[in-house]
């Protein structure tokens, strides 16, 4: 049988197997198993060339029992709606494994930014917020960065909205540039946060990290971060990165600066000075202690999990290991640390971010990151506890924790 790569129906099938160790109530876990609400829509967007080009939109509210929904926007000619769907559902157990009062939500609209020029791009990003700027708000649902959407970005969506309602509301939207309310260390915060989980998951293995050897794939916001940041925290060697061109390869390590000088002279990773090059999939398939798949999903599947050869998964990328491969990765002992809790460092500091404008004072970076520390270190032992208590793997021990605290909050209010 073929592997079913569908992100929603593998979303679906990990609450599924979840729901049977939890022995959850049949009917909340129908109810946990489809969005609450979603919106599609088209937009259409002036062309610099005076046509007008019509994109299509959507925003997935998963779930928002817990708290307003909360969730990134991508802009990605692959995008689906299941992909959103799935993603959304992901924000929702990750606010929930985190412990965040917030609910789960995912955005996407289907397009290349690359093809667009600045303009278009701002056109686009305004007529995305157009469409849904009346289901979202502080007390509804806060969008935030994802795949190929960053700061200047929200500026723009957060301008729009504001222009719409008539009054300023810096909470509606995270990731901001600092300059209109963004938090100190929102940039770096997913991949800082999978360090901790990282600095965690070692020292439960008796991996030092100061010897230790990473690879790396993707180099976006999470990715590059990744690379700098074990490197400065650990003196891990990263030995291979890549983004969506192809990877290099160095077995003394590859220097941060080097590589992303090189990035952001040529646009990207291949050929820097130094390195050899090497394909996504033989990079995913080399010995290394850490693996960190920083991209997109269905990266590690039944077709290449026979093949990893690291002690750790730390997956900063979310869905990127399909529930065949899981099994696979978890027979052979490599320790995985799942998505929604690796990656949830990004959406704890914009709910700091949230927090911060609610209150109009402003943290700095230390503070930051220390109460980062403290939430992910939490929810990292709140999993592994859970997963030893009940003898199963990380990622059913993780939807253990989210799923618990997500039904609690639906039954409280008396929805099921
Ligand atoms: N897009 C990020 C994620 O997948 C951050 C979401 C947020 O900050 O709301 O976790």
């Amino acid at each position: 049988m073929t592997e079913n790569l569908n992100p929603f129906a593998i979303a679906q099938a990990q609450l599924d197997e979840a729901a049977k160790v939890l022995q959850l109530d049949p009917d909340m876990h129908a109810f946990l198993r489809r969005p609450m609400r979603e919106f599609h829509f088209s937009i259409p967007v002036r062309m610099d060339d005076g046509s007008t080009k019509t994109f299509q939109g959507f925003r997935v509210q998963y779930n928002d029992a817990r708290g307003p929904a909360k969730g990134g926007i991508r802009f990605h000619p692959d995008e689906t709606i299941d992909t959103v769907r799935a993603l959304a559902a992901w924000m929702t157990w990750k606010t929930a494994v985190a412990d965040i009062p917030l609910g789960g939500a995912k955005g996407g609209i289907i397009c290349d930014p690359r093809k667009l020029s600045q303009g278009e791009l701002e056109r686009l990003s305004r007529g995305y917020m157009r469409n849904i700027a009346r289901y979202v708000g502080l007390t509804q649902d806060v969008p935030a960065p994802d795949v190929n959407t960053n700061p200047q970005i929200m500026a723009w969506m957060l301008d729009e909205y504001e222009v719409l309602m008539g009054h300023r509301e810096p909470g509606v939207i995270t990731g901001k540039p600092l300059e209109l309310g963004g938090s100190a260390g929102r940039g770096p915060a997913t991949a800082l946060g999978g360090m901790f989980t990282i600095r965690e998951a070692a020292k439960l293995r008796g991996i030092d990290l100061s010897k230790a050897t990473a690879a790396i794939q993707g180099f976006g916001n999470v990715g590059s971060f990744a690379h700098k940041l074990i490197t400065e925290m650990f003196g891990t060697k990263v030995v291979a990165v890549s983004d969506e061109f192809g990877g290099i390869y160095n077995k003394n390590g590859l220097d941060y600066n080097v590589v992303l000088e090189h990035l952001n002279s040529t646009g990207k990773v291949i050929d820097c000075p130094g390195t050899e090059p090497i394909s996504n999939k033989d990079l995913l398939e080399l010995e290394v202690d850490i693996l960190i798949p920083a991209a997109i999903e269905n990266q590690l599947t039944s077709q290449n999990a026979d093949n990893i050869k690291c002690q750790i998964v730390a997956e900063l990328a979310n869905g990127p290991t399909t529930p065949e491969a899981d099994d696979v990765l978890n027979s052979k002992g490599i320790y995985i640390i799942p998505d929604f809790l690796c990656n949830g460092g990004g959406v704890t500091v914009s709910y700091f971010e949230m927090v911060q404008n609610g209150y109009q004072y402003y943290w700095d970076e230390e503070m930051v990151n220390q109460r980062l520390d403290h939430k992910m270190t939490s929810a990292f032992h709140a999993v592994d506890k859970m997963a030893k208590a009940k003898k199963v793997d990380t990622r059913v021990a993780a939807y253990l924790v989210a799923v618990n605290r997500v039904a609690e909050a639906v039954r409280l209010r008396g929805w099921v």
